[in-house]
């Protein structure tokens, strides 16, 4: 199988999670001339509002918007994301084949259990992908990813650190109104609770969490490893 190395590689349950959480960081890395891949698990085939067709074309939208590289979809069932081998070869795989430097998924706490089956699973691919014998047949070499990241959807919790996102704000706001589907109340639209406020209420958490480090806006991350302090003691803030 072709590999197509990437710094980063951002995995969500349904096309929209990406965005929510970490958008801005997102334009950001790519401003930078980062490649950045986005892989969605599922086509969101059970959401209340929009279409699988029409997801699709917002989420192609966003990356426009966000300048990412390629957005691909592991066609796994919305609301069943379960812990299974298959599944865990599945993103094995797409791991193997992008290599990325890291690797972002959603934040395991969240209202959503679907959110929470994406962090277990991609924690187990990325493990897995590292395994020289796994799937061995499959010719794919094996990939360790630097680091996991963890980004937040639903809620809000305090992150182990942050990413300036100020300047990038306007096209994360951008990228969400992409999904007219899933935010904007018109008719006929269901009443979930990514309708209305929604995107208010993320921006508002991005505004708190840049007032704890001292900047307009910032995105939060988790880490279940330990950072390593830069040597100018001043992390990213430069
Ligand atoms: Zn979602």
């Amino acid at each position: 199988m072709q590999t197509e190395e990437v710094d980063i590689l951002a995995f969500g349950a349904h096309a929209d999670d990406v965005e929510i959480g970490m958008g801005g960081t997102i334009a950001k890395y790519t401003e930078l001339g980062k490649k950045v891949v986005i892989c969605d698990l599922t086509k969101a085939e059970m959401s209340s509002n929009g279409t699988v067709e029409s997801r699709l074309k917002e989420a192609e939208k966003a990356c426009r918007v966000l300048g990412v590289a390629k957005r691909v979809n592991a066609g796994l069932p919305d609301r069943g994301l379960f812990l299974t081998p298959e599944h865990i070869e599945m993103v094995a795989g797409i791991i193997r084949k992008y290599k990325p430097k890291v690797i972002f998924a959603p934040y395991p706490v969240d209202r959503h259990p679907d959110h929470g089956n994406c962090a277990k699973l991609v924690e187990e691919a990325s493990f897995s992908a590292g395994v020289r014998k796994f799937r061995d047949s499959e010719q794919q070499d094996p990939h360790k990813a630097e680091a996991i990241y963890y980004f937040m959807i639903n809620g809000f919790h305090k992150p182990d650190f942050a990413v300036d996102i100020s300047g990038q704000i306007h096209q994360k706001i951008s990228s969400l109104e992409s999904y007219s589907s899933q935010f904007k109340v018109k008719e006929g639209t269901f009443q979930t609770p990514l309708v209305g406020d929604y995107i208010d209420s993320v921006v508002s958490r991005e505004k708190m969490i840049g007032k704890e480090v001292g900047v307009d806006y910032a995105e939060g991350f988790f880490s279940t490893k330990p950072l390593l302090l830069s040597e100018d003691l001043l992390g990213g803030r430069k």
